[in-house]
């Protein structure tokens, strides 16, 4: 039986799922996920090692059909729900999904693609026929999910998880942050990234705790949630964080009153999928009381690094490795650094993936001979506490001789009052080989010269952008990252 399955026959009383105004049990939920994984199976035994994607509106009909596919022994394959035709077609190809489920309000996007190749289309709110039977016998080892990266580097690849591993992801937060059967977190993350499934559902459900639903992020509706009185739990990306303390700054001075007493009783608060700007981590407590918990991770790896639940949170910082999780930090030879000296973070254990979807050479590119999996990403340690310096591959400058860090290029920038937002990039350069560029979005008018003469009182030359561009908004994918690769077409 899936321990998800096994945890929650331990609460089936309780709360599992708030959505559309409607509460549901966990009763409900190991009933109705009953249902649905018969109706895949529809007579067969077991779904082993079948792709079933499904696009679904997050809330009880997305965990059922989950479950569904998970209790069938299928493996789930979450589609986004606002890609474009060509990219949910992708997604369906590279995986040779076999089935696809659809809410209704999906199906006249997906029933196409699904009719095109011939596959079985399951729409969720048409009458629904199952066999009566018996579910199959799972083994920790068998594959659970493919989820795609975001995809901020390169095209993204299939990141398969077996059940095994997506139960350490959760279990080591579990422990870390202290969830509690009697939490209850609003979910307003896209679904079909590690973030939203891990972090939220996954641990939500884990505990016995309480997982409510908005069906896409709005900050007046987070707010509305948040009045109720009963969420405790929120987790997001910066960008959310961002657009939150905007909206909160328009509103009357009696409901923003209202509000942060609200959010001061909260448990906890996280930040992670991308760098936390220490502005926004600020903000935000000025606005809810509450001092962000930013934590990092990865598709292929779950939550790896995360500040601490009762000790100190350093602004900037991702605190330590979590427990059960092997981390090192390594030089361009695989060997440790020593102290304080910056290295590409590699990670180890039950939480890390075996294997990128029909990508054998992705796959053993990424893991060392003595099988730590490369993230990609640099980090130096810092008072005992890990610091991301950015990708390798995009956010790390080597310009004459030193390797620089675009994130903490853009930390000092987003100190300048006029500077709303910034992302720096490398651009080739024949006498350094690379010099440091940034894009500015303005919070007030931005005056060039001025600048240019400030932040050469905050950087070393070596640091300073040479050249800047100014725009209205950064270009961001569905996480919410800054898609650098399209910054640097700005040049
Ligand atoms: P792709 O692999 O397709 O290029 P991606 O790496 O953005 O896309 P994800 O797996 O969604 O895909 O994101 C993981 C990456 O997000 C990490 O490798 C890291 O660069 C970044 N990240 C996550 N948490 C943090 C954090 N707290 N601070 C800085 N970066 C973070
Ligand atoms: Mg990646």
């Amino acid at each position: 039986m899936l321990n998800l399955v096994r945890q929650a026959q331990a609460h089936l009383s309780n709360t599992a799922i708030i959505s559309d105004g409607q509460s549901y049990t966990y009763t409900q939920l190991l009933d109705q996920s009953s249902q649905f994984a018969q109706r895949l199976l529809n007579g067969k035994a077991d779904l082993a090692e079948v792709r079933v994607a499904f696009m679904v509106t997050p809330g009880f009909d997305y965990v059922r059909v989950q479950w569904g596919i998970w209790r069938a022994g299928g493996i789930a394959v979450p589609l986004c729900l606002t890609y474009p035709t060509a990219s949910l077609d992708y997604v369906i190809t590279d995986t040779a999904a076999e089935i696809i489920v659809a809410s209704s309000r999906y199906a006249s996007i997906v029933r196409p693609l699904a009719e095109a190749k011939n596959l079985q289309f399951i729409e969720l709110e048409q009458d629904e026929e199952y066999l009566p039977g018996t579910l199959p016998d799972l083994e920790p080892e068998r594959k659970a999910m493919i989820l795609y990266t975001s995809g901020t580097t390169s095209l993204p690849k299939g990141v398969v998880s077996t059940h095994a591993n997506l139960d350490a992801q959760i279990t080591s937060l579990i422990t870390a942050w202290e969830w509690q059967s009697t939490d209850h977190i609003l979910c307003v993350l896209p679904l079909h990234h590690v973030h939203g499934i891990v972090n939220v559902i996954g641990c939500a459900l884990w505990a016995g705790a309480c997982c409510e639903f908005l069906p896409e992020f709005s900050a007046a509706g987070v707010f509305d949630a948040f009045q109720q009185g009963a969420i405790n739990l929120f987790m997001a990306v910066p960008t959310i964080y961002f657009k939150l303390i905007a909206y909160w700054e328009n509103l009357p001075d009696q409901e923003q009153k209202a509000l942060t007493a609200t959010m001061q009783t909260f448990r906890l608060m996280v930040s992670g999928s991308a760098a936390l700007p220490v502005t926004v981590m600020q903000n935000w407590e000025r606005v809810s009381g509450q001092v962000l918990l930013e934590r990092y991770g990865m598709t292929e790896i779950g939550m790896a690094i995360s500040n601490s639940y009762r000790g100190q949170r350093i602004p900037g910082h991702i605190g330590q490795p979590l427990i059960g999780v092997g981390v090192r930090l390594v030089d361009d030879n695989n060997q440790p650094v020593e102290d304080g000296q910056p290295g590409e973070i590699q990670v180890k254990g039950p939480t890390v993936f075996h294997q990128y979807w029909q990508r054998s050479q992705a796959t053993a590119d990424a893991f060392t001979d003595d099988g730590w999996f490369r993230t990609g990403d640099v980090a130096v340690v810092d008072e005992g506490s890990y610091k991301i310096l950015g990708r390798s591959s995009i956010d790390i400058i080597k310009s004459g001789g030193y390797k620089l860090s675009a994130l903490e290029i853009e930390e000092v920038l987003r100190t300048h009052p006029a500077v709303g937002d910034c992302g720096v990039i490398a651009l080739p350069d024949d006498e350094w080989g690379e010099t440091v560029a940034a894009v500015l979005v303005a919070a007030q008018p931005i005056d060039l010269a001025e600048l240019n003469t400030w932040i050469r009182t905050q950087l070393p030359p070596y640091k300073v952008p040479r050249q800047y561009r100014i725009i209205a908004e950064l270009p961001r994918n569905a996480m919410g990252k800054v898609t650098k690769n399209d910054l640097k077409q700005l040049f």
